[in-house]
């Protein structure tokens, strides 16, 4: 049965369900039934428009991990996607303690992209282990990241103190109540940053989380939808669009900092890239490139740098169990 019938039948049974159910509901039938990314697909994510993206990543990870010198530690990602990032990461810190003395945890609930990861990250690693939620991964020293992965967790949408319902209008799909949102919150994502800061607290570690987002108390309706590169209507096609919300990044930090004791710095993406070396990384892979590869190599770090494209959009918030390790 498509979504849309299923979705219609649960509203003509029990009534209107929230926007926080739909979300939930869209994105377990949309991730677990395709791989969505790159040209052909719906959207594309940073690590897929260079490999820069992951080695960067690669390099602040072992860099905290060398701070730490833990012995066992598991490296962990949240919603690997295709594995690209990963991969990278692991290529360029196969020959460091950290790739020898760290477990792999995936978490991923889409069978489908699990495959894929599989395959992408066959030769990467000896010790790989796929986890439906992180609340299984096994206790120890963590070092964790998660690109474009808190965006895919619910929020729940208020209108003034009402909250914000999908209901049937005829037989389609609409909001009630009408009007503008206020508010927005997304109780799962603070919950799972409690829970990952608090490991990262107890048994040292850092983590990166990567999205689109804003650093402010008030923000209103973010909730968007895409397929094919574009923006749609989110009630339409529901499960056949990649549905997500903007990051609320003072929530997160709130909950690493107040709740967890953890340390937290938040930037912008293109300021992380570049302190991390991005210009120089791109030279390096240009010195031998014929001019085509060049011309990729510089448009690819442009799209994930620069103010106009990624460069501030996207924010970068790093937590650490020390203070130095900042
Ligand atoms: N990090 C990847 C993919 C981002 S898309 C990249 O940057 O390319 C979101 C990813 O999170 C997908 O792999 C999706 O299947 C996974 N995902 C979404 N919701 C999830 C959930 N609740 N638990 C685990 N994985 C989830």
């Amino acid at each position: 049965m498509p979504l849309t019938e299923t979705i219609i039948e649960r509203i003509k049974t029990s009534g209107p369900i929230t926007v926080a159910q739909y979300m939930e509901l869209c994105a377990t039938h949309y991730y677990g039934t395709r791989d969505p990314f790159g040209a052909a697909g719906d959207f594309t994510t940073a690590p897929e428009i260079s490999q820069v993206f992951g080695e960067l990543i690669g390099a602040w990870i072992q860099d905290k991990w060398q701070h730490l010198s833990a012995s066992q530690s598991i490296l962990c990602e949240l919603g690997p996607g295709r594995g690209t990032l990963m991969k990278d990461l692991l290529r360029v810190t196969r020959h460091s303690g950290l790739h020898e003395c760290t477990d792999v945890a995936l978490i991923e609930t889409s069978p489908i992209l699990r495959e894929l990861q599989m395959r992408t990250l066959k030769h990467s690693h000896r010790r790989i282990n796929w986890y439906q939620s992180f609340d299984a991964v096994p206790p120890a020293p963590l070092f964790l990241v998660a690109n474009e992965f808190f965006d895919a967790l619910p929020v729940h949408q208020y209108v003034e103190d009402v909250e914000r319902k999908v209901a049937l209008s005829g037989d389609k799909l609409v909001f009630t109540p009408e009007g503008k949102v206020t508010r927005e919150s997304s109780p799962l994502s603070v919950q799972m940053m409690t829970q990952i800061a608090t490991r990262i607290k107890r048994y040292g570690g850092a983590a990166l989380i990567i999205d689109y987002g804003y650093i402010s108390d008030t923000y209103g309706d973010s909730l968007q939808a895409v397929e094919h590169h574009k923006y749609s209507n989110p009630l339409e096609n529901p499960g056949d669009a990649d549905i997500t919300a903007h990051v609320d990044f003072l929530a997160l930090e709130r909950a690493a900092k107040d709740d967890a004791h953890a340390y937290v710095t938040i930037m912008q993406q293109g300021e992380f890239l570049t302190m991390l070396g991005a210009g120089i990384r791109a030279e390096q892979l240009c010195r031998n490139a014929s001019p085509e590869q060049k011309e990729r190599v510089l448009s690819a770090i442009e799209r994930l740098v620069s103010p106009q494209q990624m460069g501030i959009l996207f924010k970068v918030m790093m937590i650490t169990s020390d203070k130095e390790m900042m």
